[in-house]
């Protein structure tokens, strides 16, 4: 049994690199800022359960044919996705940023016509980029992963990415050869949350919401973003 949930384990799915919220250490372990909530949550409430990283639009596709009961993947919660996932309480926020090559001479939008743009399948950056791309004139290109599309504009490929704005700071500070040139505050601005299919796999939900709900009021929560964000 599982302490009383519908299902002996829950399979959640993730991204393969996200950091600082989803990815592989020098050892070789999965860690990160959803990888440590989701391991303290089902700690204190009693889940057990498979995480699997499959990409982010992969993860997305796994739950909506409930090949996955949850994704945690930096996942956006927008007005959009709520008619078709429910999400916990939102547990860290973010927005939508542009970045270019370190040393490139692309400093907006402007610069983009003609030129060829990344992003990453089915994600806030990815509608970010489609909302732009006739306005100034761009040509977008799509990855699956955010470390192969930030390959492309280091081989300069594309002339710039649409990423979250605390993964993309985060890989700047790790030495990823970017440089952040425009933030979307206004209308990307979208916190993160745990979901699953609406109106199913409740029981792990209102799990992940209690336990999200004491990893904050103990002062766990902090200890888990400081460890990565310090
Ligand atoms: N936060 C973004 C979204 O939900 C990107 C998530 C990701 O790439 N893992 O669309």
């Amino acid at each position: 049994g599982n302490g009383g949930f519908s299902k002996a384990s829950y399979v959640v799915a993730t991204d393969t690199t996200f950091a600082p919220f989803e990815f592989t250490d020098d050892s070789g372990k999965f860690v990160g800022i959803d990888v440590d909530i989701l391991a303290a949550c089902a700690e204190k409430e009693g889940f057990k359960y498979d995480l699997q990283s499959l990409g982010f639009d992969a993860a997305v596709a796994a739950l909506e044919s409930g090949q996955a009961d949850a994704v945690i993947a930096g996942m956006s919660i927008t007005d959009e996705r709520k008619k078709k996932y429910d999400f916990s309480d939102a547990y860290y926020d973010s927005y939508v940023c542009m970045a270019v090559k370190d040393g490139s001479s692309v400093a907006g939008y402007d610069d983009l016509g003609g030129k060829t743009v990344a992003a990453k399948t089915g994600t806030q950056g990815a509608s970010c980029a489609e909302d732009l791309s006739s306005k100034y004139g761009f040509t977008l290109t799509y990855f699956d992963d955010s470390s192969i599309m930030y390959q492309d504009v280091l081989t300069g490929n594309s002339v710039a990415c649409f990423e979250d704005y605390p993964v993309m700071s985060y890989g700047i500070q790790q030495g990823n050869g970017l440089k952040i040139v425009t933030e979307e505050k206004e209308n990307y601005s979208t916190p993160y949350g745990f979901a699953v299919m609406k109106g199913q796999n409740q029981d792990l939900l209102e799990a992940f919401d209690k336990g999200l709900k004491e990893l904050k009021s103990s002062g766990d929560y902090e200890k888990i973003v400081n460890k990565y964000l310090a």
